[in-house]
């Protein structure tokens, strides 16, 4: 979480604005407990397009700057914001390597970049405490990480 905050909730390779998982699934349920039934493609545990288009591109997740598999710790130094789709093409390459290769554009902001994003975490917490029913183990962890933190009320 505390990664996430430091990087205002932007893909550090790409600066897209990432969205937190949990947020949007919680949406899909407030569609579902309004009582719709057809076919929704907001959220898929494996974020495939097909399943989860939005969370396919933009999922936040931590990325090792370096990778852990040539020798990158897990300290917070080298943790870093990612999107899913950064995530998936660094994948283990290494650092020099793929930038140099296989970066996905940086987006730029002709206004500046986003003061206020925040993945949805807001939205997360919301929802989460209006109906804590059928959270998952996972999702009640990261309310409790989110109160503790000060986040949203
Ligand atoms: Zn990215």
């Amino acid at each position: 979480m505390r990664i996430f905050r430091r990087d205002g909730w932007l893909c550090c390779w790409c600066k897209r604005p990432v969205i937190f998982a949990p947020a949007v699934r919680l949406l899909e349920r407030e569609v579902r407990k309004s009582g719709y039934l057809g076919p929704l493609a907001y959220y898929h545990a494996h974020a495939t397009r097909d399943g989860a288009p939005l969370l396919d591109e933009l999922w936040a997740v931590l990325d090792h700057a370096h990778a852990h598999s040539t020798g990158g710790t897990t300290d917070g130094d080298n943790l870093v914001t990612a999107c899913n789709k950064c995530n998936g093409r660094k994948n283990n390459a290494p650092l020099d390597d793929w930038k140099e290769r296989k970066r996905r554009k940086a987006i730029k902001g002709k206004y500046g970049e986003p003061q206020h994003w925040d993945g949805l975490s807001t939205l997360f917490v919301v929802l989460g405490k209006r109906d804590g029913s059928g959270l998952t183990a996972t999702e009640r962890a990261w309310l409790k990480a989110f109160r503790e933190i000060g986040d949203a009320a």
